[in-house]
């Protein structure tokens, strides 16, 4: 017998219609933010060449827009869902947004390899995906530790491979816990895929009957 063991999740699913007012728009308060947030276009000149993100500048979209927190109230549940798939106790606990920023990859942008420090659940929404665009790319977490392997078979299933690619649609959305390494290898499409990430952390419950 052979067993399976230490898997780990993400979560997919599709979270808004492509014709819900809400979908469309984030599609448009998008290039508006860009046009608005002149300290993140010269960031991502510096950091993101060929791309905009509020990373560095605006990453608290749930707060400055109103539709912005609509998406947000939308994510909340998916990820109180997939923090109970993943097993953690959750009694007591609440799960707060941290940070949410927009990403907008033209052609030949690219976003290296990263986990995302501090924080517990992490995540994205996308918004806009043309065809070819890249997709999310999740290397195993024990790769470090696999110093002594041998190559790995060309053909294997999804969950014995080293690093696979989540193929995201528009009005989508793709949670993992923060620790875990992912990648966009370079967008090689004409059209921009723009992109909302976040970050949740988990604290204790406030009591609301307290004053
Ligand atoms: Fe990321």
């Amino acid at each position: 017998m052979i067993d399976s063991l230490f898997h780990t999740l993400i979560y997919h699913k599709k979270l808004l219609n492509n014709r819900s007012k809400l979908f469309a728009e984030l599609q448009e308060e998008a290039f508006q933010i860009r046009d608005f947030d002149e300290d993140g276009v010269a960031w991502s000149e510096r950091h993101y060449p060929g791309g905009f993100t509020s990373y560095a500048s605006r990453n608290d979209l749930h707060y400055m827009s109103s539709t912005f927190h609509a998406l947000e109230e939308r994510i909340r549940p998916c990820v109180y869902e997939f923090a109970e798939e993943l097993g953690y106790d959750l009694s007591g606990l609440e799960l707060s947004i941290s940070d949410m920023w927009l990403n907008i990859m033209g052609p030949g942008c690219v976003h290296t390899g990263h986990i995302h420090p501090l924080s517990f659940i992490s995540g994205t929404y996308y918004v806009q995906v043309p065809p070819g665009a890249s997709g999310l790319q999740f290397e195993d977490p024990r790769l470090g530790f696999q110093m002594a392997c041998p190559p790995k078979r060309k053909k294997l299933q999804q969950s014995q491979q080293t690093f696979v690619t989540h193929k995201p649609t528009a009005g989508g959305l793709v949670l993992f816990e923060s620790w875990l390494r992912h990648e966009v290898p370079p967008h090689i499409a004409d059209d921009f895929r723009i992109s909302v990430s976040f970050n949740y952390n988990w604290s204790d419950a406030v009591d609301e009957t307290e004053e």
